[in-house]
């Protein structure tokens, strides 16, 4: 068969590829050699479930919180692996140790997997887990952390409860993808989703939230309950400061005094501008500032941190 050299020189060229290491049907592989078959359902049907930790600075923060997250959404989609936490925490601190990264972006993933003979019944087919650790990635780049980020609120319906379970972190992005392209014609960095009800749900991977006389909210129906929303009610307890969990309606979005965002991938990140407009006085809230010194801070505390041992290993 006659191959096209450059379709395929992109999919096998190690230099398209971030440095990082993968786990996959029972094997550590740098980051380009690992491949899925085509009839993974979790491919072919988005069938899957997923987390995303990050390491920073050698150290895990909150994996404990993605790890419950992970195998709840694996008990609500039927899904089964042969291996426990403790031993999807010791494969991911691997994957970290065998990358050498100091900063990564760890993901995890199960997949519905493959059925013999290509059985269409989900519960024929064998559950995948897949791991990989690769260099810490943002939301937002620095530019947008220092100026705030664009946001569009799209007239997209984050697809709704009752077809999909939202704190099943999943893969079902056809919405959030969607929306981004209707950002980037408005000459957005990012976009809003919308819950059935017209409020504001969540964005292409991060919970949000206003900031309105001194009070914090971000939605709590229709989204996935981040585990950097929670960690910022938690500094907000610590801190005295109010942090509801409730509806937000769009004029309330706009009249905001302080916008930001939350995800794993960038922690939390400041909005400056929605739809063209200023929020507040159109750069970085105080109270924005606040969180996301405290949320690094909050890096250094020893109960949220898991030290990576990377001398154990040799890097692949
Ligand atoms: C992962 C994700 C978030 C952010 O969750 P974190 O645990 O804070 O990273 C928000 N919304 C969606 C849809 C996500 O997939």
């Amino acid at each position: 068969m006659q191959k096209s050299p450059q379709l395929t020189d992109r999919h096998v060229d190690p230099r398209n590829y971030p440095p990082g290491v993968a786990y996959m049907d029972g094997q550590y592989l740098p980051i380009q050699e690992a491949k899925l078959s085509v009839l993974d359902y979790g491919f072919l049907h988005s069938d899957a479930t997923y987390d995303v930790a990050h390491v920073w600075n050698g150290a895990f923060f909150r994996l404990g919180d993605h790890l419950e997250r992970f195998f709840r959404g694996m008990g609500e989609l039927h899904m089964n692996i042969p291996y426990s936490k403790t031993q999807v925490a010791e494969v991911l601190h691997n994957c970290v140790a065998l990358s050498g990264l100091e900063n990564a972006y760890v993901e995890f993933i199960c997949t519905r997997g493959t059925s013999p003979n290509f059985s269409r019944d989900p519960r024929d087919a064998e559950n995948r887990f897949i791991a990989f650790a690769i260099p810490f990635g943002s939301v937002a780049n620095e530019e947008q952390m220092k100026r705030g980020l664009h946001m569009a609120v799209t007239d997209v319906l984050r697809i709704p409860p009752s077809s999909v379970d939202p704190t099943v972190k999943n893969y079902h992005w056809l919405d959030m993808v969607k929306a981004l392209y209707a950002a980037y014609a408005r000459r957005a960095d990012t976009a809003v989703l919308l819950d059935a009800h017209g409020n504001v749900s969540e964005g292409p991977g991060f919970n949000v939230f206003a900031v309105k006389d001194g009070v914090i909210s971000t939605p709590d129906l229709s989204v996935l309950l981040g585990v950097t929303r929670q960690t910022v009610f938690d500094l907000c307890t610590e801190a005295g400061i109010q942090c509801n969990a409730q509806d937000i309606s769009v004029a309330e979005l706009m009249a905001a005094d302080e916008v930001f965002v939350t995800s794993t991938a960038g922690g939390v990140m400041p909005v400056s501008r929605i739809d063209g407009q200023p929020i507040g006085a159109g750069d970085v809230g105080l109270l924005s500032k606040r969180l996301m010194a405290l949320y690094w801070q909050l890096h250094e505390d020893d109960t949220y941190r898991e030290a990576i041992s990377y001398s154990k290993s040799s890097r692949l």
